[in-house]
């Protein structure tokens, strides 16, 4: 069955033929996202997920490899797929730092039936939602304070002090985005908001 949603420009689009569906996280950094996405993708099989790989020109962190958690680019790779149309969205969520979902990733996933997973930016999430309409479920986790974000983020031990505070800098921001989802998961207790995504899936996956 054909299926269609709306672009930006508030234009009516083919969204593909395929049986997959959508979930999008979005949230503040340090808010949890990953560690809620990585838990469904390993522990429930059942869901059939597969990770939106996206874009970035961040330089890999940690552990990260090329074709794992991201495509990664330099600026001006991004900026040359940016005018050759091949992303779905994307965002420069920090300065110099684009973020991008790849259209041909996506499509292939959905037409091979499985359920793609999206870590994006609030803005990024609101925009595949409305791109996908109905096929999508967006998800907003959202952590119990600013300062609980940051002391997530010093924990976790990835991002030097500057790019914490650049990062909690646009948090406010991000939270003001949450009544623009379709769900608001608190993650305050892990166990708990694992529990709660499992719940918000069986009942979106199982329609
Ligand atoms: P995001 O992907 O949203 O940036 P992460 O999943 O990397 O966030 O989580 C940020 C840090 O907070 C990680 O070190 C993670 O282990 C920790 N964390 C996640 N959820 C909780 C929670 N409910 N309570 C305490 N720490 C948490
Ligand atoms: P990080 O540098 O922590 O991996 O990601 C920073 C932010 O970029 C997070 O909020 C993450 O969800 C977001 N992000 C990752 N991939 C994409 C994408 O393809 N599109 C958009 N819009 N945001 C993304």
């Amino acid at each position: 069955m054909k299926q269609e949603g709306t672009n930006r420009a508030g234009q009516t689009v083919s969204t593909g033929t395929g049986k997959g569906r959508l979930l999008i996280f979005s949230a503040p950094s340090g808010s949890g996202k990953s560690t809620i996405v990585q838990y469904l993708m390993r522990e429930h099989p059942e869901f059939n997920l597969k990770f939106s790989i996206s874009a970035t020109s961040r330089p890999p962190r940690g552990t990260e490899q090329n074709g794992v958690e991201y495509f990664f680019l330099s600026p001006d790779e991004f900026r040359q797929k940016i005018e050759a149309g091949e992303f779905l969205e994307y965002e420069e969520v920090y300065q110099d730092r684009f973020y991008g979902t790849l259209k041909c990733q996506v499509e292939q996933q959905l037409d091979a039936g499985q359920n793609v997973v999206f870590d994006v930016d609030v803005k990024g999430g609101c925009n595949i939602k409305q791109y996908y309409g109905e096929r999508a479920m967006s998800i907003f986790i959202q952590p119990p304070s600013v300062d609980e974000l940051r002391c997530r983020l010093v924990h976790r031990a990835t991002d030097d002090a500057q790019q914490i505070e650049c990062r909690l800098a646009k948090a406010e921001q991000e939270l003001s985005y949450a009544p623009c989802f379709d769900k608001i998961l608190v993650n305050d207790d892990l166990e708990v908001a694992k529990a709660e995504a499992v719940s918000l899936l069986q009942e979106f996956l199982g329609r």
